[in-house]
């Protein structure tokens, strides 16, 4: 097989289809927006949520070394100092005196304000964390932190867990949630946002084997994303120099994609070493000590973090999903969204609107969203129906017609490759299960019925 180049799609029409079609909203937009917030639509929030669902499937699920968390947004004040966060979470930021917009000073590429070329303010640190306040009282004493990142969360309950799951070395705790970062230049549309998603793992491990659980990690992480669909060619890793790692790194990679605007970080590994949990001890006073029963030794475990966002997640799997095709006089837009990350997996399509025809459909597609997220389309021409799924990415069209009423069979009708097969209703709920999982082989219903395969013209 030879490898694709890397292709870049136009953020714009990724954005329009995203408007368009009820996957994303600006916030608030009915008052003008809020700047770098964003609501996903019904489409949306299924992508999400089948995106988050996919990595604790195969992060925690399907994993006997993992195990999940939950921890608040808000957390003892001390944790932050502890990170160094308070400290060490900050940006160089300038303000433009004419303009007075204000910039990250280590993303200018010169000494003038790059919007209308103004005069800069001398650079000061910015901490990036949102403040707000615990209780009735706005005081210095009640002033809590929302979450920067979710991995604190799941540090400080490192022996919470230990303690009642009993697990032993290597191990991980896996969190998805909510972080706030008060982003001093944002955009890309859900690329950079002040409230976002993380998909976090920590992975515990021995000192001395962490080099390996690194490596591994790297691995693992890209190859979830190549699984889900996307392509290896989009994906590249990038080692960060010395002079760039975090305070508490010993090592780290990015996961980039190719985004619009060009490669940037989806995901980033780190080798954080014991920084963490010797730092919480520290300040907490609490042992996080591990004890190994076979060594009899005691330690402190050093902790791989991949630390994946959801929303850039959910950007990456668009874009790389995003495809126009010509098509007689005009352009078929598709998503080819692997089927467990469609919003919706089936849309049952009646030929006609006529009662009887209407019934039929309208019991299959009772019966099909008991299992999956189904649509029912009966709005204008069957053409135009197949290309209103295509470009939300539903895998399959079931397409009821008179036929139907007579032979007890439906069609159904492929995206990618626009294939169509007649196939028994009383099969169909089997046969589409096999095929969401990419199951090419059904098992032939009584009677040996053999499938009529065929290419309609126009899709
Ligand atoms: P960047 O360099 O782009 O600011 P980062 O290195 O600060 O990102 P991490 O602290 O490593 O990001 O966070 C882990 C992941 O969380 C990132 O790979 C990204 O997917 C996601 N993420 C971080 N900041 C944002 C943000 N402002 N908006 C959306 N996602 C974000």
């Amino acid at each position: 097989m030879t490898e694709q180049a890397p292709k870049k799609v136009d953020m714009e029409k990724v954005v329009s289809l995203c408007r368009r079609r009820g996957f994303i909203f600006p916030s608030s937009e009915i008052y003008g927006g809020l700047s770098s917030c964003w609501d996903y639509g019904p489409l949306g929030v299924e992508l999400k949520r089948n995106i988050k669902d996919a990595w604790w499937r195969a992060m925690v699920q399907e994993r006997d070394d993992m195990v999940g968390l939950d921890a608040s947004i808000m957390m003892h004040p001390q944790t932050w100092a502890a990170s160094g966060h308070l400290e060490g979470f900050v940006d160089p930021l300038v303000e433009c005196k004419s303009c007075h917009r204000r910039w990250r000073s280590d993303d200018l590429e010169g000494d003038n304000c790059p919007s209308c070329g103004g005069e800069l303010t001398e650079s000061r640190l910015f901490n990036l964390m949102f403040k707000t306040f615990m209780g009735p009282v706005e005081e210095e004493a009640s002033v809590v932190y929302l979450r920067p990142e979710t991995a604190q969360g799941i540090f400080v309950n490192f022996q919470n867990v230990l303690n009642t799951t009993r697990r032993r070395l290597p191990f991980g705790i896996a969190q998805v949630g909510k972080a706030f970062r008060n982003e001093i230049t944002t955009g890309n549309f859900i690329f950079r946002s002040r409230e976002f998603e993380q998909m976090e793992i920590e992975f515990f491990v021995k000192p001395g084997t962490d080099q390996e659980w690194f490596n591994y990690w790297i691995e693992e992480r890209l190859n979830w994303y190549v699984k889900l669909g996307i392509k290896r060619a989009n994906l590249k890793l990038r080692q960060h120099g010395k002079e760039e790692l975090a305070h508490y790194a010993r090592d780290c990679y990015d996961i980039n994609y190719l985004f619009p605007m060009g490669w940037s970080e989806l995901e980033g590994i780190a080798n954080r070493g014991d920084f963490d949990l010797v730092q919480h001890a520290s300040f907490s006073g609490k042992s996080m000590d591990y004890f190994d029963d076979e060594t009899k030794e005691h330690f402190i475990p050093y902790i791989i973090e991949p630390s994946a966002g959801v929303d850039r997640s959910v950007l990456a799997f668009l874009c790389d999903a995003y495809d126009e095709e010509p098509d007689e006089d005009e352009i078929r837009v598709l998503l080819h969204l692997h089927p467990s990350l469609a919003p919706i997996k089936v849309a049952v399509l009646p030929l006609s609107r006529r009662e009887k025809l209407a019934g039929v459909a309208k019991q299959i597609y009772a019966d099909l969203r008991q299992c999956w997220m189904v649509s029912y389309d009966d709005a204008q021409s069957i053409g135009r129906r197949y290309r209103r799924q295509d470009e939300i990415g539903t895998p399959f069209c079931v397409t009821v017609d008179f036929q139907s009423l007579e032979d007890e069979q439906v069609t159904i009708r492929e995206r990618d490759t626009m294939n169509q097969i007649r196939v028994p209703i009383s099969e169909l709920k089997k046969i589409l299960q096999a095929k969401l999982k990419g199951e090419s082989l059904f098992v032939l219903p009584p009677g040996g019925m053999i499938w009529k395969v065929e290419r309609e013209e126009g899709g």
